[in-house]
């Protein structure tokens, strides 16, 4: 098997983590994992009853990591030649790509990706980061965390903490609206 990034290199046996096996290159360290090898070490690793929305976004993650300088390259899949489809993954202050086979579902790393997954919680749930559902997950949590942060920058975070807690407050009250109402009066006047 050929590196994605570097078709000039052949892909070395190692290990993603302990019981993971991965295929490796040695002039970018990128990883490539089968989608057989991937699901068998899902099975013990991954919480079957964890619904999307309890996963991490990770846009509010500060993370300590540089992505790797291969990132941005567009690779084929050593196994079988298409595209990789790329995934982004927004951190707070950058993103980086995570890959994986349309065709035969093995997924690649560029150094260091799996070890930020990993710390997000998400290594056992790759697969999960490819659908439509996540993405939307992903979209209105980001759209929330930017509409909190303004709320902060404006109010502070004094007011805006009370502010987001009587929010979900009301929200969860099944008279919640007249909450609503009272406030919208308060400020007619
Ligand atoms: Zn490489
Ligand atoms: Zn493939």
């Amino acid at each position: 098997m050929l590196c994605p990034k570097h078709p000039q290199e052949s892909l070395l046996t190692g290990q993603m983590v302990e019981g993971l096996k991965a295929h490796q290159c040695p002039t970018c360290n990128g990883s490539w994992v089968t989608a057989e090898d991937y699901q068998t070490w899902q099975l013990s690793h991954a919480d079957p009853s964890r619904t999307i929305n309890s996963l991490t976004v990770p846009i509010n993650r500060d993370v300590d990591y540089q992505p790797s300088r291969y990132d941005n390259r567009a690779g084929l899949c050593p196994n079988c030649g298409f595209y990789l489809v790329r995934e982004r993954i927004n951190l707070q202050k950058i993103a980086f790509f995570i890959e994986r086979c349309p065709g035969c579902r093995g997924i690649w790393c560029d150094d260091g990706e799996w070890a930020v997954l990993d710390q997000l919680g998400l290594s056992a749930y790759v697969p999960v980061l490819f659908t439509d559902e996540w993405h939307s997950y992903v979209r209105n949590a980001e759209a929330e965390f930017r509409e909190r942060t303004a709320t902060a920058e404006k109010l502070g975070s004094e007011i805006s903490e009370k502010l987001f807690e009587l929010a979900k407050l009301l929200e969860e009250h099944p008279n919640g609206d007249f909450g609503v109402a009272y406030l919208m009066r308060r400020f007619e006047q």
